[in-house]
C-alpha cells in the first residue's frame, strides 16, 4: 500500500475522532435516557434546557412542552420558593444541594421528589430528581400509625387512670363498709352477750320455781296416789307434763343462748355407747302412745367406746328419739349404731308422718316447724334440732336427714369416735346405767346437809330422802352451812351454786381445803351445768335441778360404797 500523505492522515484521524465522539455521545445519551431518575439541566435563570425520558415517566409532562420553562414552575406552591433558590445558579453555593420537594404531576397529584443540584460552569445548573413518593407515603403512613398509637396509648392511660381512681374509691368505700360491719358485728356480739346474760339470769329465776312445782307435784303424786280421786291425780299428771315441758323449753333457750354466745364447753369422757342408748330409750319410753308403736334397737356388738362429751351426745339422741316418737303413730322407731371408719353413725329411723322435701333443710333453723299446725297437734318449740345440730358440730360431727312424707324419716348423727380438739379425755366418772336403779337400803340415819337458799329444795330433799333413811339438815346460806357442818359432821353435803351471799364454788373450795371437812363428800346440786369445774374443785358429783330422787339416792349409795371400800383398804 502506498504511504498516506499528511493531509490524508489528518483527515482520517479527524474522521476517526468524530466517529468515536458520536459513539461516546450515543453511549452517554443511552445511559441518561435509561436512568430511573430525572436528569435535568437549567440555564442560569433556572429554565430547563435538558431533560431525560424519566421526566415524562415521573411527572407526565412531554419533554418538548417542558423545555424553556423554569423547573420551579412544576413545583407545588408551598415548595416553589425553595425550588427557585436551588435551581437558579448561585455563585455562592458551588457545592451540591439536596432537598425533598413536592412537584405537581400532570394529572394534578402531588409527587415527592428528591432534588439534587449543582451549579456548573457557564452559570448553568445540572441535577437529578429522584422519586421518593413511595418512601414518603410509607413514612407518612408510619407516622399516622405512630400518631394513632400515641392517641390510643393516651386514651388507655386516661382510662387506666380513671379505673385506678375508681378502684381507689371502691377500696375506700369497702374500707368504710368493713369498719361499719366490724362495728355492727361488735354491737351484735355485745347485744348477744347481753341477751345471753339476760337469758341466763331469767332462766335461773324461772327454773327455781319450776323445779319447785315439778318436785312438789311429783311428791304429792307419789304420796297421795291412793287417796286422791283419779281425776285429781290425772290433773296433777297434766300439771307435771306442762311443767316439765316448760322447763325443757327454758333449758333449750338457755342452751341456744349459750351456743350463740360461744359459751358451750365440750368435756370429753370415755364411755360405752350402748348403755347411753338404753338410757335414752328408757327416757322416751313413757311418751310412746299405745301398742301400735314399737321402740327397737340395732346396735353393732363390736362398737368401740367413745371419747366425746357424753351429756351433749345424750341430749342429741334424746331429741332425735323424742321427735321420732312424737311424729309416729304406728310402726316402729329404730335406733341403730355402727362404726364407720373413725366415726360412729347413730341413726334414728321412724315410720311416721315424714317431712316434705322443701322443709328438710329449714327444720334445723331455730323455732322452725314444718307447718304451724304441727305445734298445735304435736307440741314442741322448733328448737330441738337447731340445738342438736349445733352440738353435733361442736363434737366435730354432723346430722343428716332423709325423709319421705307418709313413709317416715331417718335422722343420722355422725360423730368422731374420739373427740379431736379440746382438753384430754378423762375417765367417765358419771353414773353407769346400773347405778341409776334406786337403792333404798341406806344406812341408819345418815345426815345429809343440804346447803341451798331455796327452802323448797331443802323441803323436797328432806321428803324424798327421809323415806330412804337419811336425815336431811338444811342450811339457807354458806355461813349457816359452815356452822352446821361443824355441828353435825354430815355423811354428805349437797351444795347449791347460785347463792346470794357466797358463791357455791367458793364454798366448795373452802370445804375441800379445810382439814376437818375435806373428806366429806359433796354433791353439787344446781342449775349450773359445769361438771368439770365441780370435779376439779373436788366434788363427788354434780347433779342438775330439779332433783331427781332416784339419781340422788343412787349417788348417796355410791358414796356409801366408796367410803366402805376406802375404809376396807385402810384396814388392810
Ligand atoms: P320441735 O320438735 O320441738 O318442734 P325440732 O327442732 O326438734 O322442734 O323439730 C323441728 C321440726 O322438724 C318439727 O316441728 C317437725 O315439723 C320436724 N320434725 C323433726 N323430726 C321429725 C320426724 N322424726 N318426723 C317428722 N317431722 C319431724
Amino acid at each position: 500500500m502506498p504511504p498516506l500523505d499528511s493531509s490524508e492522515l489528518q483527515l482520517q484521524i479527524q474522521h476517526r475522532l468524530i466517529e468515536e465522539l458520536a459513539a461516546s455521545e450515543k453511549r452517554y445519551r443511552e445511559l441518561v435516557e435509561h436512568l430511573r431518575e430525572v436528569i435535568f439541566e437549567c440555564n442560569g435563570a433556572g429554565s430547563l434546557i435538558f431533560l431525560n425520558q424519566a421526566w415524562v415517566e415521573i411527572l407526565g409532562y412531554p419533554i418538548a412542552d417542558s423545555l424553556g420553562h423554569p423547573i420551579a414552575e412544576f413545583l407545588c406552591e408551598e415548595d416553589r420558593e425553595a425550588g427557585v433558590a436551588l435551581t437558579v445558579a448561585q455563585e455562592k453555593f458551588p457545592g451540591q444541594e439536596q432537598k425533598e420537594l413536592r412537584f405537581r404531576h400532570h394529572n394534578g397529584e402531588v409527587v415527592w421528589l428528591e432534588l439534587s443540584v449543582r451549579t456548573v460552569d457557564n452559570g448553568r445548573t445540572v441535577g437529578s430528581l429522584y422519586n421518593i413518593n413511595e418512601r414518603k407515603q410509607a413514612r407518612e403512613e408510619l407516622q399516622k400509625g405512630y400518631d394513632q398509637l400515641e392517641v390510643r396509648v393516651q386514651e388507655r392511660t386516661t382510662a387506666l387512670r380513671e379505673t385506678n381512681q375508681h378502684l381507689q374509691h371502691v377500696i375506700a368505700e369497702r374500707e368504710q363498709v368493713e369498719v361499719a360491719l366490724l362495728q355492727a358485728k361488735e354491737a351484735a356480739e355485745a347485744a348477744t352477750r347481753t341477751k345471753s346474760e339476760f337469758l341466763a339470769k331469767m332462766s335461773h329465776e324461772l327454773r327455781t320455781p319450776m323445779n319447785a312445782i315439778i318436785g312438789f307435784t311429783r311428791l304429792i303424786m307419789r304420796r297421795c296416789k291412793e287417796i286422791l280421786p283419779s281425776k285429781q291425780y290425772d290433773n296433777l299428771e297434766k300439771i307435771l307434763i306442762s311443767a316439765e315441758r316448760l322447763l325443757a323449753l327454758i333449758n333449750d333457750i338457755l342452751d341456744l343462748s349459750k351456743v350463740e354466745a360461744g359459751r358451750i364447753e365440750i368435756h370429753p369422757v370415755n364411755f360405752p355407747l350402748e348403755p347411753l342408748i338404753d338410757t335414752c330409750l328408757h327416757t322416751v319410753e313413757p311418751t310412746v302412745k299405745g301398742e301400735k308403736l314399737q321402740l327397737l334397737k340395732e346396735v353393732d356388738t363390736d362398737l368401740p367406746s367413745l371419747t366425746t362429751d357424753k351429756d351433749r351426745l345424750h341430749q342429741i339422741v334424746i331429741n332425735l328419739l323424742s321427735n321420732a316418737v312424737k311424729f309416729t303413730e304406728n310402726g316402729a322407731v329404730t335406733i341403730s349404731a355402727k362404726r364407720h371408719g373413725e366415726e360412729i353413725m347413730i341413726a334414728v329411723a321412724d315410720t311416721g308422718i315424714g317431712i316434705p322435701a322443701p322443709a328438710l333443710e329449714r327444720i334445723f333453723e331455730e323455732f322452725h316447724q314444718v307447718d304451724g299446725g304441727t305445734t298445735r297437734q304435736y307440741g314442741g318449740t322448733g328448737l330441738g334440732l337447731s340445738i342438736s345440730r349445733h352440738f353435733a358440730r361442736l363434737l366435730g360431727g354432723v346430722i343428716t336427714v332423709q325423709s319421705t312424707p307418709g313413709v317416715g324419716s331417718t335422722f343420722t348423727l355422725t360423730v368422731p369416735i374420739s373427740y379431736r380438739i379440746g382438753p384430754p379425755a378423762t375417765q367417765d366418772i358419771h353414773l353407769s346405767s346400773e347405778d341409776n336403779v334406786a337403792t333404798e337400803t341406806a344406812a341408819d340415819q345418815k345426815v345429809v346437809l343440804v346447803i341451798d337458799d331455796d327452802p323448797n329444795v331443802i323441803y323436797l330433799l328432806r321428803e324424798n330422802l327421809a323415806e330412804a333413811g337419811y336425815r336431811v339438815i338444811g342450811a339457807a346460806s354458806a355461813e349457816e352451812g359452815r356452822q352446821k357442818v361443824r355441828e353435825f359432821g354430815p355423811f354428805a353435803i349437797t351444795l347449791d351454786i347460785l347463792m346470794p351471799q357466797q358463791d357455791g364454788w367458793q364454798m366448795l373450795h373452802e370445804l375441800k381445803t379445810e382439814v376437818t371437812t375435806r373428806d366429806i363428800p359433796i354433791i353439787v346440786l344446781s342449775v349450773v351445768d359445769n361438771k368439770e369445774l365441780a370435779y376439779r374443785l373436788g366434788a363427788f358429783d354434780c347433779l342438775l335441778k330439779p332433783v331427781d330422787r332416784d339419781l340422788m339416792l343412787a349417788t348417796l349409795s355410791r358414796i356409801t360404797r366408796t367410803s366402805a371400800s376406802r375404809t376396807a383398804g385402810a384396814l388392810q
